[in-house]
């Protein structure tokens, strides 16, 4: 069930936009015109359900910022909207605990605030250890990143940092202020934790003082992502975070273009590779490698033309992603698609490679106005200490069987 954003706001236009975009963002937009409408609606529901409000500073029944203070009180992380923002309103929304505050000065503002509702979602998976010896200054940073939605973790010192990193792999972005820290200080912790996590996985960003300026050079000497200098203003500490974790996140997207078949989302051949060699490592009782290649596929493409060939591999890797989940798959090249199995008995590799062939000849292929049916052959080599490029040899070979034999059917050695 999509979570449920709250809107207060009086103003039907703008109400009409942020409705639209909550909708797209795939949020469910709850709408209140009056504080006392917000109210009641809140009353009567289940305050888990909603991920935020946004809020009006200015409605008819709540002049200056009474809407805002009740969303908080709510413990609803409150994104403000306001008609004009002079330094004294800027001032009184910020002294208040909110996410952010947005003007309705331009359409941009908008997209602006659906990146950030996605944000608010995101944020809720992703964990943040805050590591320093103060309770207060802990506090304070645990309160700002609540209510960006973060999971929050704490630690009063470096040993117990390290071992909170060992139980919640959930955490992604670690705060540390060296000042004060006993024993092991936060560039050891440092040097200890990029053992275990690359820059890429898991961002640390440290505090230092203007006073001790040396300090934030060392850090990203050390293997930190950031600093930020204190005193900071809430919307710097925000800043800082939101770059990291979106760092974080553009190189995970990368990786995954990087690792995937562009046509069919399936692994490509060089993810295909690492993974085995991966498992491999791990050196498996049992190995079965099976490669995958569509019958007469150039007549489905002579006959229906190239866009049916792209939509018939697209519908095969869907079936191949299906049936070999808990294997290692991908798409090897063409019409051709590989699967790895690691300590899995013969006779069940075999069995799930023949459901996968039935499954697919039995299909009812539909593209435009043609209705056609498509099948596999597939070669499947078991050697247990052999390297994958033998395998890879072995199974094309009885492939070629597969194909003579009159194709449609799994040959085995
Ligand atoms: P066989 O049963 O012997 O395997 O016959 P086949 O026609 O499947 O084999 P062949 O190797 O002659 O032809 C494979 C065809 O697959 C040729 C190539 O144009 C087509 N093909 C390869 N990649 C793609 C693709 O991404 N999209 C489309 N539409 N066709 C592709
Ligand atoms: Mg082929
Ligand atoms: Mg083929």
């Amino acid at each position: 069930m999509p979570q449920k954003v709250l809107i207060i706001e009086d103003d039907r236009a703008s109400m009409q936009l942020m409705r639209e975009l909550i909708t797209k963002a795939k949020l469910k937009p709850i709408c209140a015109y009056s504080l006392i409408e917000a109210k009641h609606i809140f009353s009567s529901s289940e305050p888990e359900e909603f991920l935020c409000a946004v809020v009006d500073y200015e409605l008819p029944d709540a002049p200056i910022g009474q809407a805002v203070d009740f969303a908080l009180s709510s413990f609803l992380p409150t994104v403000v909207v306001t008609r004009y923002l002079d330094n004294e309103r800027r001032l009184a929304i910020l002294k208040r605990d909110v996410v952010d505050y947005i003007t309705k000065e331009n359409t941009q503002v908008y997209e602006y605030l659906s990146r950030l509702l996605t944000r608010l979602e995101k944020n809720k998976k992703i964990g943040v250890l805050v590591v320093d010896a103060i309770r207060g200054r802990r506090a304070a940073m645990v309160s700002l990143l609540r209510r960006h939605n973060f999971i929050t973790f704490e630690a009063p010192d470096s040993e117990q940092a390290l071992e909170i990193m060992q139980r919640f792999s959930i955490i992604k972005l670690i705060l540390v202020d060296d000042e004060g820290l006993p024993n092991m200080n936060a560039i050891e912790m440092l040097s200890q934790l990029r053992h275990n996590f690359k820059k890429e996985d898991l961002a640390v960003i440290g505090l230092s003082s203007s006073r001790n300026s040396a300090l934030s050079a060392r850090y990203i000497k050390s293997g930190a992502n950031d600093y930020l200098l204190k005193p900071y203003h809430n919307e710097e500490f925000y800043c800082r975070i939101l770059q990291n974790v979106e760092y974080m996140e553009n190189i995970e997207l990368i990786r995954r273009a990087a690792d995937s078949d562009f046509l069919t989302g399936l692994p490509n051949r060089r993810y295909f590779f690492e993974k085995v060699s991966v498992s491999q490592n791990h050196k498996p009782l049992l190995q079965s490698l099976a490669i995958i290649d569509v019958d007469h596929f150039k007549n489905i493409n002579d006959s229906y033309g190239h866009d049916c060939g792209d939509y018939t591999l697209k519908e095969i890797a869907k079936l191949v992603a299906e049936h070999f989940a808990d294997f290692t798959a991908a798409r090897f090249g063409g019409e051709e698609f590989c699967v790895y199995f690691s300590n899995v008995e013969q006779v069940e590799v075999n069995k799930v490679l023949e459901d996968f062939r039935l499954s697919l000849a039995t299909k009812n292929y539909q593209f435009e106005k043609n209705n056609f049916s498509c099948s596999v052959s597939i070669g499947v080599s078991h050697q247990a200490k052999s390297d994958i490029n033998n395998m890879i040899r072995s199974a094309d070979q009885l492939l070629y069987q597969a194909k003579n034999n009159g194709r449609n059917q799994v040959v085995s050695d």
